[in-house]
């Protein structure tokens, strides 16, 4: 059978005139940026959405992270992060001139290990970057419990987590600050795009002043960047957001149809009690890196491209300069894969990839 390449994602579109709808009022009003009345309708509904008082929408994820670390004030020091994660993760906490110390993940969902956390805790730790990896929830209640005790600010990036519950509320709520990541490849996406959510109302003032060069007119206040999202990225995100119960809801479909047809042929990482998912990701785990490079090979033949999703442990990164060691996140990368799943998958394909497996 002839088939189309299929990657691990493909990004999401609303129905055209949906979006052009929105542009075209930006062509009427002229308004191009600078917080416009779409980048702000969007992150009111946002706000509505994950149920959480302060939200603040910028360019992408990664400044998302950036202005978290920069409006409490963490710019030197040691962040302990976990090895097991996108690349953004590390190096914006390299980029604010801070020290990433990894700590191991836990073999169940790959989440940082918190058992493992104090251990690497000194005097010149300042916070915590825990990542919700896949959606999959931290174990939100020892980090907090462990940030508490050392006075650590805890950052989590959730850039997986967006329309993911966790003990009756938005995952994305807990900690000082969470980050979300908006890009095309992601769940909910406005092109580019990402955001913050603060708990502190100081904190958030001051990072939404930060977001924009740090002055209000003529009143310049503290050093800045630029990190406004522009209306046309917010149109697309309000064209989305209105399909997102769809969105879940098909991939969740998906998802299940994988389960059924792979039986627990492949681990799966195990979802907490509690954990109303998303369905961001299909993470599958192999018996070995050759397993994993095999069925790459077979998939490859009938045209279906998976990702290494996260390889390499980013504690391995060449340009990291204290080597720790990390044998679980090591492990569980070197033999780790997401399968396709988007909306518009079909189901045609999503048998055929089982077959291969
Ligand atoms: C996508 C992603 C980011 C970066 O987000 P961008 O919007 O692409 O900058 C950060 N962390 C994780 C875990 C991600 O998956």
């Amino acid at each position: 059978m002839a088939m189309e390449n299929i990657y691990v994602t493909k990004s999401y579109l609303p129905p055209r005139e949906e979006f052009f709808k929105y542009a075209s009022e930006i062509f009427d009003n002229c308004i191009l940026t600078n917080e416009g009345p779409f980048s702000r309708l969007l992150a009111e509904k946002i706000r509505h959405f994950l149920n959480i008082d302060n939200f603040s929408y910028v360019t992408n994820g990664t400044v998302a992270l950036q202005l978290a670390l920069k409006s409490m004030n963490i710019t030197e020091g040691d962040v302990i992060t976990t090895p097991f994660s996108y690349v953004a993760t590390v190096s914006s906490i390299l980029w604010e001139r801070c020290n990433p110390v990894f700590v191991d993940i836990e073999c169940e969902n790959f989440t940082i290990n918190y058992d493992k956390i104090e251990e690497k805790i000194t005097e010149k730790t300042q916070a915590i970057i825990p990542v919700h990896v896949f959606g999959y929830a931290c174990n939100v209640k020892k980090i907090e419990k462990i940030a508490k005790k050392y006075n650590l600010k805890v950052i989590y990036d959730a850039a997986h987590t967006f329309g993911t519950r966790y003990g009756g509320r938005s995952l994305c709520s807990y900690g000082d600050i969470s980050t979300l990541s908006f890009h095309a490849t992601k769940l909910f996406h406005t092109i580019e795009g990402g955001g913050c959510i603060v708990n502190d109302r100081e904190t958030f003032k001051k990072l939404e002043l930060m977001k924009r060069f740090g002055h209000e007119g003529d009143n310049h206040i503290m050093l800045g960047i630029n990190a406004k999202q522009d209306e046309f990225n917010a149109a697309m995100g309000l064209a989305n957001l209105g399909h997102i119960d769809e969105i879940v809801a098909e991939r969740k479909r998906i998802s299940e149809l994988y389960d059924s047809l792979l039986e627990g042929r492949l681990h799966r990482p195990k979802k907490q009690e509690g954990l109303e998912y998303n369905y961001a990701y299909y993470p599958v785990l192999f018996e070995s890196e050759k397993e994993l490079l095999a069925a790459f090979e077979r998939l490859a033949r009938i045209n279906v491209y998976p990702r290494r999703y996260f390889y390499p442990s980013l504690n391995r990164l060449p340009y990291i300069d204290r080597i720790e060691q990390c044998p679980v996140a090591e492990d569980i990368s070197s033999r780790i894969a997401c399968l396709p799943l988007y909306v518009g998958l079909k189901d045609t394909v999503v048998r055929s990839i089982c077959n291969v497996l």
